[in-house]
């Protein structure tokens, strides 16, 4: 039987260029340019490795996002992945993590899965959350947080990993299906080749929207949302700093300038 492994591949602004909120206090989505979240490579990644270890293995990239947020899955596509999913809805607007993980959580049932693999955090929100409320809504083991991932055993085997703490590393294992996030330590993200640029625009994705996955709208979206932004605000521009010069007495101006602060 073949592992049937789901990534979780999120479209995000490019962080190079002009980020902003919409009048409505969300992110910006629809006028910015995008790309696949960075943090998500490496699930990508360690996906393809787990596929080129197993002895059968089909993986499926699986995204909740605007239009423009194909993009993001032709690069899965591109790196290796056999297909994809794209969730569109414009009722998803405003949508938030625990809104977000609905409707993974039923595009993964949808599609089929013994592992769901996940990046430790998405480059825009940072919340680092989906993963957990992933495996509850599902029902299945998580093990997060790993930099270095196997699979033993086939669908009805194990995955194992390692986490990484400040002061000691932890071997994780649960039984199949599960859901995993990596981090960005498991191993670099491999280019796509013009290969498989080319071969990604033949691989199929399929649509999806809300009926599909029988979620109601207001389950969704900034009224089915618990969490909301009350203020934004843009960050100051930089100041120019303070030089202090050094002509005899820089070290007691340096530490009078650190106490004001009250850094010492
Ligand atoms: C059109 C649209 C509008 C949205 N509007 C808002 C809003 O106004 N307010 C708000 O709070 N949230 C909004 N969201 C949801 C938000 O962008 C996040 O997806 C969600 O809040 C999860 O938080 P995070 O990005 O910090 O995820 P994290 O928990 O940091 O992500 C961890 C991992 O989960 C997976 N993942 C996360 N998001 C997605 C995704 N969309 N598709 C596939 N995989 C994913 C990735 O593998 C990622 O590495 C919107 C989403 C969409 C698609």
């Amino acid at each position: 039987m073949s592992l049937r492994i789901v990534v979780c591949v999120k479209y995000v602004p490019d962080a190079t260029g002009d980020r902003h909120f919409a009048e409505d206090l969300t992110v910006d989505r629809d006028d910015v340019d995008g790309l696949l979240s960075e943090l998500d490579e490496y699930a990508v990644e360690q996906a393809l490795q787990i596929k080129e270890a197993a002895d059968d293995a089909e993986i499926t990239v699986l995204t909740v996002g605007p239009e423009d947020a194909s993009d993001a899955l032709r690069k899965a596509l591109s790196m290796g992945a056999d297909k994809g999913v794209h969730v569109e809805d414009d009722d998803l607007h405003g949508t938030d993590a625990l809104g977000t993980s609905l409707v993974l959580a039923k595009a993964i049932e949808h599609t089929g899965y013994d592992l769901v693999v996940c990046g430790m955090a998405s480059t825009d929100g940072t919340m680092g959350v989906l993963p957990a409320l992933l495996a509850e809504r599902l029902g299945v083991p998580q093990v997060t947080q790993l930099s270095e991932v196997s699979v033993e055993g086939g669908p009805n085997g194990t995955v194992k990993g390692r986490r990484d703490g400040d002061t000691a590393s932890e071997q994780l294992e649960a039984s199949l299906p599960a859901v995993i996030s990596v981090t960005d330590q498991s191993g670099e993200a491999r280019y796509p080749s013009f290969k498989g640029i080319m071969a990604a625009k033949k691989k199929p994705v399929e649509e999806l929207d809300l009926e599909d996955l029988e979620i109601e709208a207001d389950e969704v979206g900034l009224e089915g949302a618990w969490t909301k932004v009350d203020e934004a605000a843009e960050r100051p521009a930089r100041t120019a700093g303070t030089v202090v010069k050094d002509e005899g007495e820089g070290a007691k101006q340096l530490a009078e300038f650190l106490a004001g602060q009250k850094f010492i």
